[in-house]
């Protein structure tokens, strides 16, 4: 028999139907960029449900792939949006990129193609570091004219405005190291903007990358499972009352599916309505994993239904 999701508007659901399902949950995973705000710029009705959530007694992580910011920066972000929030309640890919790091006792210097959301995380963690910031060639023949640092036993790939040829160079032949570790933040292909114009995302580089050193990079964000596992883990969260809420099938939902959460998708970022109707009427296993248990067109649209709670 063929399975379909019910995928549904929830706020189109009578009310009695909606409060089952916000108490079929206690712990939120919710992602940021295009549920809680896009580019910084805050998503009218999010912080007052997220709140609401949290005064109901929900426990409440924000998990990102963003690896620009540190999660202090996150928490100074967020807050002044208006979200109640804690640094201990904030797993982003550049935190997640370090607590691999120190897992697996890591020794050695990271050459990171990133930021300084990355390099601030390995700096709490004592672990070295060198790559961010300008590095470009001015000609081609001078493209090799750098020196190679044998400590170097890691190579991090997160988001870059800075990203260049020189570094692709750099990165590629140090993995051109078999024993040189590849890390990848994320693989989220462009950031959600709204509009015509297109930003390229982590994932871009990270492929970019990927290709020119003929090796495949461990993924540190959604929709790797690495995150959920932690949130397991380290926290203690119980995957069947989790919701997991995001606004991009193919690294939140898809994160959900895979750790037993129920899942939420949200209309205001990345993928459109369009998109969730043609993956409620496919039949393959992997587009049942993309779709979302139920949408709403912004998570504000939840409120009404949190006011007598
Ligand atoms: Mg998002």
């Amino acid at each position: 028999m063929v399975y379909h999701k019910s995928v549904t508007d929830l706020s189109t659901l009578p009310k009695e139907k909606v409060i089952r399902f916000l108490e079929s949950f206690d712990t939120v995973v919710t992602d940021c960029d295009g549920v809680l705000w896009i580019l910084g710029v805050p998503i009218p009705g999010s912080s007052d449900v997220l709140n609401k959530l949290r005064d109901l007694g929900k426990k409440i992580f924000y998990v990102t792939n963003n690896s620009t910011k540190t999660r202090d920066e996150l928490v100074e972000a967020a807050s002044s949006m208006n979200y109640v929030i804690n640094k201990n309640e904030v797993i982003s890919t550049s935190y997640l990129t370090a607590c691999y790091l120190k897992s697996i006792d890591f020794q050695g210097k990271v050459y990171i193609v990133g930021s300084e959301g990355i390099s601030q995380e390995l700096d709490e963690i004592l672990i070295k570091h060198e790559g961010v910031g300008p590095d470009v060639v001015t000609s081609f023949s001078d493209a090799l004219d750098f020196t190679i640092h044998s400590e170097i036993k890691a190579v991090v790939v997160g988001m870059d405005k800075d990203f260049s040829y020189r570094k692709m160079i750099k990165a590629a032949t140090y993995l051109n190291n078999p024993e040189v570790l590849f890390i990848g933040t994320n693989t989220d292909e462009q950031f959600p903007v709204g509009g015509t114009k297109i930003m390229p995302g982590t994932g871009s580089l990270v492929r970019a990358i990927e290709c020119c050193s003929l090796r495949k990079a461990v993924i540190m964000g959604k929709p790797s499972t690495f995150v959920g596992k932690a949130l397991v883990d380290e926290y203690g969260i119980d995957p069947k009352r989790t919701l997991m809420i995001g606004d991009r099938c193919n690294t939140d939902i898809s994160l959900g599916s895979r750790c037993g959460f129920q899942t939420l998708l949200v209309l205001s970022g990345v993928t459109s309505l369009s998109e969730v109707l043609e993956l409620k009427k496919s039949d393959s296993e992997e587009n049942k994993e993309l779709t979302p248990d139920v949408y709403l067109r912004t998570l504000g649209d939840l409120m009404p239904f949190l006011t007598d709670q």
